[in-house]
């Protein structure tokens, strides 16, 4: 019960790995703001939050509207009185070879992966600092160090979320507010079932550790940042990739 008593918006947790996480950081004792685009998905997820004892609040916002960001932040705020851990998860992917790629697949990766985490960080740097404590964990990927053929705008919003990560560490950290980044690499989840079986087996030849991460993978390394004791960590970009990257 690490984060007993901690509130925890995570974004884009109606489904994938975002789901695990708002589950994980439950069962550790924190109360959850399950966000995603999809009412739905994120009801189902908050009565998951409540079947574990912790309280839920469903937040039907897109993480690219400020104004929809603003006003989940606010809803959490008049709930509990306080933000400790925001976990920016909500991602897309559009994707297609760089010379094929239109404009409108670009600007919809750039918004959500990027945009969206700052405008969601924004938003809860100042209570944050405020309370001289926060966690802001950014969920980036290996795509965002080492490039993908067929994902440039997705890999340049990652490598984009890395920097963002490292400038709100730096930006915050005298406040008591930490921001790091985790890099996932090969993820059995809703967004890699679409792959053919060529690419898999591509991915799967890369993996030292030889088979694909599982969204309880990240969502362990999320919660040991999120913890009391990672408070000397921050800035970071931690692989979680079956040693892909190594
Ligand atoms: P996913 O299953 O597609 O989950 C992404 C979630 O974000 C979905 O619930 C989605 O809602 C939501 N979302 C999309 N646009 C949103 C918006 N504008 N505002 C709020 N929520 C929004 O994908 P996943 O695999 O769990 O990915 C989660 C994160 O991990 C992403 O950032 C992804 O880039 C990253 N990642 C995944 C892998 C992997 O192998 N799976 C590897 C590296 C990194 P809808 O479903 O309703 O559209």
């Amino acid at each position: 019960m690490k984060l007993q008593d901690q509130i925890a918006i995570i974004t884009g947790s109606g489904g994938g790995i975002g789901r695990t996480i708002a589950l994980e950081l439950a069962q550790h004792g924190a109360s959850i703001v399950v966000n995603d685009i999809l009412e739905e998905a994120a009801n189902a997820v908050a009565a998951e939050v409540e079947e574990l004892g912790r309280e839920a609040l469903v937040s039907v916002a897109s993480v690219t509207d400020p104004e929809q960001v603003e006003a989940m932040v606010s809803e959490a705020l008049d709930k509990w009185g306080r933000i400790d851990i925001l976990v920016n998860n909500a991602g897309i992917t559009r994707d297609g070879l760089l010379v094929r790629m239109k404009d409108e697949q670009w600007d919809a990766v750039l918004d959500v992966n990027l945009k969206g985490a700052f405008i969601c960080t924004r938003a809860v740097a100042k209570p944050m600092m405020k309370a001289r404590y926060g966690r802001i964990i950014n969920i980036a990927s290996v795509a965002g160090v080492m490039g993908n053929p067929g994902q440039a705008n997705y890999a340049a919003s990652k490598g984009g979320l890395i920097a963002l990560t490292k400038t709100t560490a730096k930006e915050l950290a005298g406040r008591g507010v930490n921001c790091n980044a985790v890099a996932p690499g090969f993820i059995e989840t809703p967004m890699t079932e679409q792959l053919s079986e060529a690419v898999r087996e591509g991915w799967l030849s890369l993996i030292p550790l030889g088979r694909a991460g599982t969204a309880e993978d990240v969502a362990g390394v999320v919660a040991f940042l999120a913890h009391p004791e990672a408070s000397y960590i921050t800035g970071q970009v931690i692989s979680i990739d079956g040693g892909m990257l190594m």
